[in-house]
């Protein structure tokens, strides 16, 4: 009896800790009211314990029993144009604050910055001055609530961004991608309860709990990150294209519907020349792809000149057509892993 009790307990433990969240709460580095007189106590607790706390709750719940519960948080991100709007939201809303309170720090708890990332600064921007100026713009700008970033880039340089409500650079809806080291939350609940509405009284503040120190160590992380190179990739928008239009001629071809295949080949040679003319990821970008691309578009162009010839026998022409979109389908997927090599 007691080992069956012992048994249960166990299992009880076992489910508890299979349930566990997936995602936590930071804890805020500091104290409350260390950031005043620049963000008062009130704002930092209503900011982390309420709305932080809420993005983290929310996601997990969201994922919680799915498949996401088991992929990384930049996956959730890099993927946010599949994602419901409440797992976009939420894990931008985790990611995002999680850095900001990486970044903020008292005064007298702030790092250096690197020489590196003055080194980069000064050649991007002329000056930090001049960069807090451009955030500044990019923050001050930005309608409603958001963001404003400053990245590396995939081809590993600085550049200012900004974003709406919890997207980030990292997701693929942001037409400008990056790793962010550096981020200004300019939502309302970020600044209301003291600067009000006045949001430029709240920018120059917070730039006195900007630890130059933490920047650094994450613009030297980000130069390194894998991510860079996956952002790049993703970011080759002509084959983004090109996939779109062949998902959705080569899928219905597969269960014997070629009428998108028949009203869009005409398009999707374009995308081929187009994606021909693109200019693949750097790390893609050589003559196995240029190689594989010029047989794609040839493919493609074989196929709209075979829809556009007339044919007594349309049965025949689509098992040709078939073949044919198979063998473009081929050489598309040949290209994609050719770029993950
Ligand atoms: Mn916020």
């Amino acid at each position: 009896m007691k080992k069956l009790f012992h048994l249960s307990a166990l299992i009880t433990l076992f489910s508890f800790i299979a349930n566990a969240q997936v995602y936590n709460l930071p804890n805020l580095p500091f104290g409350l009211a260390d950031y005043e007189p620049f963000v008062d106590a009130q704002t930092m607790e209503i900011h982390h314990d309420k709305h932080h706390a809420a993005y983290v709750n929310n996601l997990n719940k969201a994922i919680s029993g799915t498949a996401m519960e088991k992929i990384s948080m930049n996956d959730l991100l890099m993927y946010a144009s599949f994602r419901s709007a409440t797992v976009r939201n939420n894990a931008g809303g985790h990611y995002n604050h999680s850095l900001f309170w990486d970044i903020l720090a008292p005064k007298e708890k702030q790092g250096p910055i690197s020489s590196e990332l003055q080194k980069a600064i000064d050649s991007k921007f002329t000056s930090i001055d001049s960069l807090i100026a451009t955030i500044n713009k990019a923050a001050s700008t930005r309608f409603g609530s958001g963001w404003a970033w400053l990245v590396v880039t995939p081809q590993g340089e600085l550049a200012v961004y900004s974003t709406p409500n919890q997207d980030n650079p990292i997701m693929d809806i942001s037409a400008e991608r990056g790793i962010p080291i550096l981020g200004i939350d300019v939502w309302e609940h970020a600044y209301y309860l003291k600067y009000q509405n006045k949001r430029a009284d709240y920018l120059s503040g917070i730039w006195n709990l900007i630890n130059w120190g933490a920047v650094s160590d994450k613009y030297a992380a980000a130069l390194t990150d894998p991510l860079l190179k996956e952002l790049e990739k993703d970011n080759w928008l002509a084959i983004k294209d090109f996939h779109k239009v062949m998902a959705q001629t080569f899928h219905p071809a597969e269960e014997k519907n070629f009428a998108p295949l028949r009203t869009r080949s005409g398009e999707l040679y374009a995308k081929a020349i187009l994606l021909k003319n693109s200019t693949p990821p750097t790390s893609a970008n050589n003559e196995r792809v240029q190689e594989a691309l010029t047989r794609l578009e040839k493919q493609c162009l074989d196929i709209h000149q075979l829809v556009q010839k007339p044919s007594k026998d349309e049965e025949k022409k689509n098992t040709q057509l078939f073949e044919m979109i198979t063998k473009a389908h081929d050489i598309f997927h040949e290209v994609e892993g050719l770029c993950h090599d």
